[in-house]
């Protein structure tokens, strides 16, 4: 499985004291260490705005099976035509990891097709519930984490109906969001996972690692589009049952 971690890297590439305190190689690097935690049979490349193409070229994006996307400030400075790339791609089978402030993201908008918004408070105390805990993504995880102070996102979350929702969080300011939700469009499968404000320590808390290196296996492509076009059809339905009864 090859992973592809990107990451808009604005507030490292600015020196912010309090980002480079909890992510001192860039959350790219954080995330990607999560990963690299699933063994030998997972590559992970990670990839930023400052690279040139993003650093997503055709090749890259080529020999990715997930893609992680961390990004909250940027979002507008990512190509359109980039964004149509990876919608094809996901389309086709490409599994999709949005992380975090991702929800305001091109990626999101597109693939989705609603706006992502939501109902913004400020950091605050979350606990995380699984409410899914058959699903993939839940694969030993308690009913319950204490992830401390992180950035409060709250309902409305203006997301199209989630195939499942696997975790819904309460925030001690009395709100609650849908932190964890899947969908799939086309071949691809895709993961919208809440935690991970860039001064918080969410990524460290051994459930939350957990849950995106599951995320990792799940999204991977277990079937792609190959065929192009109209079905191509040898024989017709008569046909077939024709061959049918004369072999019975
Ligand atoms: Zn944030």
């Amino acid at each position: 499985m090859n992973v592809t971690v990107w990451n808009e890297n604005v507030a490292e590439t600015n020196q912010v004291k309090e980002v480079l305190d909890v992510h001192p190689n860039g959350i790219h690097n954080t995330v990607r260490e999560i990963v690299e935690e699933l063994g030998e049979d997972v590559h992970v490349t990670t990839a930023t705005l400052q690279e040139e193409n993003l650093g997503l070229t055709d090749e890259v994006l080529d020999h990715t099976d997930v893609l992680i996307w961390w990004a909250h400030c940027a979002h507008d400075q990512v190509p359109d035509e980039l964004v149509a790339k990876i919608h094809q791609r996901v389309l086709s089978g490409m599994g999709l990891i949005l992380l975090h402030s991702a929800h305001y993201s091109k990626l999101l908008k597109q693939i989705l097709g609603t706006s992502g918004d939501l109902y913004w408070r400020d950091e605050t105390y979350e606990r995380m519930f699984c409410v899914n805990p058959t699903h993939p993504i839940a694969e030993g995880i308690p009913e319950c984490i204490e992830l401390g102070t992180e950035e409060c996102y709250a309902e409305f979350f203006d997301i199209p109906k989630p195939d499942d929702v696997i975790f819904i969080s309460w925030f001690d300011i009395g709100e609650v969001f849908r932190s964890g939700c899947t969908w799939t469009r086309g071949f691809g499968k895709i993961f919208y996972f809440q935690p991970g404000h860039e001064t918080n320590h969410s990524y460290q808390n051994p459930y939350v690692r957990k849950i995106i290196q599951n995320a990792c296996r799940w999204a991977c492509p277990t079937a792609h589009k190959i065929r192009e076009g109209a079905p191509h059809i040898d024989v017709t339905r008569e046909e077939q049952r024709a061959q049918q009864a004369e072999k019975e």
